[in-house]
C-alpha cells in the first residue's frame, strides 16, 4: 500500500541537500576545536552551517549556539538568573510550557516565552500583532522574550534581528534537517549560564564536541529551506491545504476548521470532527494509509485533550476530538483528495456508530 505522510509538523522528510551535506561531513576527520588543517576543515564546515541557519533566521552568525534541538535550548529558560519568572504563553509548546516558573515577587524580572507559530493550529501569533492584545500586558513585565519559531522557519519569512526577540529556539527536522540537532539564537551582549561546562565551545555556551555530522545537515537544510520559501514554494501548498480544508468541511456541517480566518502556516490544517475521537481518527487513518497526528498528547497511556484547544476556549470534548493534518511541498491535490474521500467516509460511519 501507498502511504503518504501528511505529518510534517511532526518532522519533515529529510531533504536532499541535507543528506549529502552529512555525507560529506561524515568524510571530514577532524575535530572543530582543534588547530591543525583537519581541525580547521572541520570548523570551516560547522562555521559555514552555523552561516547558512543565521541567514535563514535572520541573525549573524555569532548569535547561532548549536544544540540538540528545541527542547533543549528552551531549556536556557531553566537557567535564567534565581528571582526570574517564566511567562508562558498558554499555547506554547512543552518545551516552554515546563519551564513556567512564576512567583519570583515583584522585585523579579520577568522572560516571556512565546510560540510564534503553533504547532497544532498552525496559528500564527506575530509579536507585532500581539502587542495590539495579549502582548501589552506581558511587554510591560517581561524583561526577556524567548521566541518558539521552530515551526516557522522556513514556512513563513522572520527575521529574529526584526522580531526584537532577546531569543528563539530552532529545531533542524521540522525545516528537512536532521533530528537531535538544533539551535538557541541569542542576541548578541545577552548572556546565559552555559548549557554545559567543558572544552568551551559554542563560545562557552555548550561545551562538548559538536555534532558536526548533524550541523552539517542543518545549515544546507536551512539555506535550502530559505531558497523554497523565497521562491513561493509554500505558496503552492497553502492551496494544497485549503483544498483539503474545503473538501473536509464539504463532508459534514460539523466540523470545525480551527484557525480557519487567522493568520497561519500555510501546510497546516487543525479540525474539529464532533463525535468522533482525535485518537480514534490517527488510528483510523494509519490503517487506512495516511500518518495524521491528534490534537491530543497522550502520556502514560492516558489521552488528555489538547492543551492548546482548551487555551483557545475549546471545551475538553471538542478538544479531544481534533487532528492535525500538516503537508509540505510534492503533497498534491490528488494526494489530499485521497484523504478527504477516505477520512468523509470514516467520519460518517463514525457518526453513523455512535447515533
Ligand atoms: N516547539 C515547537 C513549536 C515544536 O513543534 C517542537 C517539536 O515538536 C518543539 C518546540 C521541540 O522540538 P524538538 O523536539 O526537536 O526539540
Amino acid at each position: 500500500m501507498n502511504r503518504l505522510y501528511l505529518d510534517w509538523n511532526a518532522t519533515a522528510p529529510l531533504r536532499p541537500e541535507a543528506k549529502a551535506a552529512m555525507a560529506g561531513a561524515m568524510e571530514v576527520v577532524g575535530n572543530p576545536s582543534s588547530v591543525h588543517a583537519e581541525g580547521r576543515a572541520a570548523k570551516a564546515l560547522m562555521e559555514r552551517a552555523r552561516a547558512q541557519v543565521a541567514a535563514a533566521v535572520g541573525c549573524a552568525p555569532d548569535n547561532v549556539i548549536f544544540t540538540s534541538g528545541a527542547t533543549e535550548a528552551a531549556s536556557v529558560l531553566s537557567r535564567l538568573p534565581q528571582g526570574y519568572d517564566v511567562l508562558v504563553d498558554p499555547t506554547a509548546h512543552d518545551c516552554l510550557w515546563a519551564h513556567f516558573r512564576s512567583g519570583g515577587g515583584a522585585e523579579s524580572g520577568h522572560t516571556l516565552a512565546w510560540g510564534l507559530a503553533n504547532n497544532e493550529t498552525g496559528i500564527i501569533t506575530e509579536p507585532k500583532r500581539a502587542a495590539e492584545g495579549g502582548w501589552e500586558y506581558y511587554s510591560r513585565r517581561a524583561d526577556w522574550l524567548l521566541l518558539d519559531i521552530v515551526q516557522a522557519v522556513g514556512k513563513v519569512p522572520f527575521s529574529f534581528a526584526w522580531s526584537g526577540a532577546d531569543m528563539a529556539i530552532v529545531s533542524a527536522h521540522k525545516f528537512g534537517g536532521p533530528k537531535g540537532i538544533g539551535a538557541l539564537i541569542l542576541r548578541s551582549g545577552l548572556d546565559i549560564q552555559p548549557y554545559a561546562l567543558g572544552g568551551g565551545q559554542e563560545m562557552g555556551r555548550r561545551a562538548g564536541t559538536e555534532n558536526l555530522i548533524g550541523i552539517a545537515g542543518m545549515g544546507a537544510a536551512a539555506e535550502a529551506a530559505a531558497r523554497d520559501l523565497a521562491n513561493g514554494v509554500w505558496d503552492e501548498v497553502a492551496e494544497v491545504r485549503n483544498i483539503l480544508e474545503s473538501e473536509l468541511s464539504a463532508g459534514s456541517n460539523k466540523t470545525i476548521s480551527v484557525g480557519n480566518g487567522l493568520p497561519r502556516l500555510p501546510n497546516t490544517l487543525c479540525l474539529i470532527a464532533p463525535g468522533w475521537k482525535g485518537e480514534t481518527q490517527v488510528m483510523a487513518m494509519d490503517l487506512a494509509g495516511f500518518a495524521v497526528s491528534a490534537g491530543s498528547a497522550c502520556s502514560s497511556g492516558k489521552v488528555r485533550p489538547s492543551r492548546v484547544l482548551t487555551a483557545m476556549g475549546f471545551d475538553e470534548a471538542l478538544a479531544a476530538q481534533a487532528i492535525r493534518v500538516s503537508i509540505g511541498p510534492g503533497v498534491t491535490k490528488d494526494d489530499v483528495g485521497r484523504f478527504a474521500k477516505t477520512w468523509t467516509a470514516a467520519y460518517a460511519k463514525a457518526l453513523a456508530r455512535a447515533a
